[in-house]
């Protein structure tokens, strides 16, 4: 690695510029070569590169080798970064009601089946819940509710513990995989 990009690597390993150093475990430089002719940004690490300090090693980054290789290229021709260098944290997003929860996590979720339940879709964290206007027609979903909040609750408090902890089943589940431990 040339001098300069050591010098410019240092700087983010070791950046406090914004909150985002805060959370992550390690700061994600770019890699590859200075004279490479093809450059691949991305818009910030996920779990993987939070943990390895390195671009594009989770899933999708192995789904990016392939597309290079399916050209002839390898990953050490082309350099890879992000736009942000520090894992923004994890997010959570409530889906109120049916018809959000199947726009949003999918058409078999309902929030009969599925509310209080989290589910992990990529970096997010997704809640179904009822919507607050189902419990002024049913007055028992309103127990159902506050139960279901106190579920956001305890998210909020594992996310601010510190976000990279998050249950290994849960970052290993798809959208289609409700975390056991909260069932
Ligand atoms: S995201 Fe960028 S600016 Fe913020 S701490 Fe990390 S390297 Fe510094």
């Amino acid at each position: 690695m040339s001098s300069e990009l050591q010098l410019i690597h240092s700087e983010i390993l070791e950046c406090t510029k914004c909150d985002l150093h805060k959370s992550r475990t390690k700061a994600v430089p770019g890699e590859g070569p200075l004279d490479a002719r093809i450059m691949f940004v991305g818009e910030g690490p996920g779990q993987n590169e939070d943990e390895q300090g390195r671009p594009f090693v989770g899933a999708a980054g192995k789904f990016l080798t392939e597309l290079l290789e399916s050209i002839g290229l390898k990953r050490s021709d082309v350099f890879i970064t992000n736009i942000v260098k520090c894992r923004p944290p994890n997010r959570i997003l409530c889906a109120l009601g049916t018809p959000a929860i199947n726009t949003l996590i999918g058409d078999e979720y309902s929030a009969s089946r599925f509310h209080g339940k989290p589910l992990t879709k990529g970096e997010v964290t997704m809640l179904p819940m009822y919507h607050p206007a189902a419990a002024l027609y049913d007055a028992s979903l309103k127990e159902t509710l506050l139960h279901d909040f106190q579920v956001l609750k305890q998210l909020l408090e594992k996310e601010e513990t510190h976000s990279p902890s998050t249950p290994k089943s849960a970052e290993r589940s798809g959208a289609k995989q409700t975390l056991e431990k909260w069932l």
